[in-house]
């Protein structure tokens, strides 16, 4: 395995880390044994968040013993400091922890969000005062959104970022990266498998390592998956000519037909979670039935709220036909929760 330093931070990590969603399919004995494993192989970068139900407590509890090794990343969805500061509580006790490495605020796609984060009484505040506090060592933030993305290296006040990046997704190859690189912010690449869209491994990761100072953090449910992606890293990387036309024919097999999870469609006038529920097809392809279910139910039920006004449609950047979309994802959702 071999270490970085992720941008400003200072902090040195492994060049792939563990992404925390998949351990919440998994019992905590075997998250227990999965997120050990990692670590053996030589991980140390570990990324979860208040979101992701019971991973903080799972990665808490398999990382007993072994704190000082490890840089643990986590995150607040909460835009107000009361929010945040209750966030942070939490997962400091799930995570069994007195400090949390890098604290980020997740997914933040909108304006509005962005200002009331900074605004007096915003989440910025109770996150600065938790570093005062050593509470929290490091600051960064997560988006889905390009030009919020740039907007929020350019600012200074992360020493991360955290974005999607896959041979599907280039976008952030060109002007996030490069400002990135400038301001000495840490890349962070969520998603490299495309949610899920991408299945060859090794042709996903072949892609990732032409940037040698991103860090990837595929998302693990098995020990055989950590080994399948750090045999990857074990040799040289060269990307042949018969990988790119591979990467070119999923780029068209996939085309522009899925959800990027920018939030440009919300709101929606009925209180459908637009972005949620565009995700369903992939959370259910990556998680059991019964665990996609219980994990997208807040999001699905309000599905049957869309009215098909087509007020989300002009607002999405890549024309998706969300309503269409969204019927397919719920009849999916009923046969799954029906089944159970
Ligand atoms: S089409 Fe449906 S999801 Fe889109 S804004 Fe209208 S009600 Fe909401
Ligand atoms: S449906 Fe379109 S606008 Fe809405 S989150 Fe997905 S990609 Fe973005």
């Amino acid at each position: 395995m071999n270490y970085q330093i992720l941008g400003k931070t200072g902090l040195k990590v492994s060049e792939v880390g563990f992404g925390g969603i998949p351990i919440m399919r998994l019992n905590f004995k075997e998250a227990t044994r999965v997120t050990r494993h990692a670590f053996d192989r030589g991980i140390t970068f570990f990324d979860t968040a208040n979101m992701y139900k019971d991973s903080e407590v799972k990665l808490g509890k398999a990382l007993l013993g072994i704190r000082d090794q490890v840089v643990i990343a986590t995150k607040t969805g909460r835009r107000d400091a009361a929010g945040a500061l209750e966030h942070l509580e939490l997962s400091l006790q799930s995570l069994q922890t007195g400090y949390i490495d890098l604290y980020q605020f997740h997914q933040v796609a909108q304006e509005k969000e962005w200002n009331a984060i900074i605004a007096p009484g915003g989440a910025m505040e109770t996150v600065m005062k938790a570093k005062e506090q050593g509470k929290v060592r490091h600051i960064g933030i997560t988006s889905h959104s390009l030009p919020m993305a740039i907007k929020f290296v350019q600012s200074g006040l992360f020493e991360t970022i955290q974005f999607p990046f896959n041979f599907i997704e280039e976008a952030a190859k060109e002007e996030l990266f490069v400002e990135a690189r400038r301001y000495n912010v840490g890349i962070i690449v969520m998603k490299p498998f495309a949610g899920g869209i991408i299945d060859r491994a090794a042709l996903a990761f072949k892609y990732l390592r032409q940037q040698a100072d991103i860090l990837p953090i595929p998302g693990f449910d098995s020990t055989e998956k950590i080994d399948e992606i750090l045999a990857i890293y074990q040799h040289p990387n060269v990307v042949s000519e018969e990988d790119l036309l591979l990467m070119d024919q999923c780029r068209s097999e996939v085309g522009n037909q899925f959800c990027r999870r920018c939030e440009y469609c919300q709101p929606c006038p009925n209180g459908v979670m637009i972005t949620a529920a565009m995700g369903y097809g992939v959370i259910a392809k990556r998680m059991s039935p019964a665990v996609a279910v219980d994990f997208a139910k807040t999001a699905m039920e309000t599905v049957p709220n869309c009215v098909d006004c087509g007020v989300c449609k002009p607002r999405c950047p890549y024309q998706l036909p969300i309503p269409e979309i969204l019927r397919k994802h719920y009849a999916l959702y009923q046969k799954h929760r029906e089944a159970q």
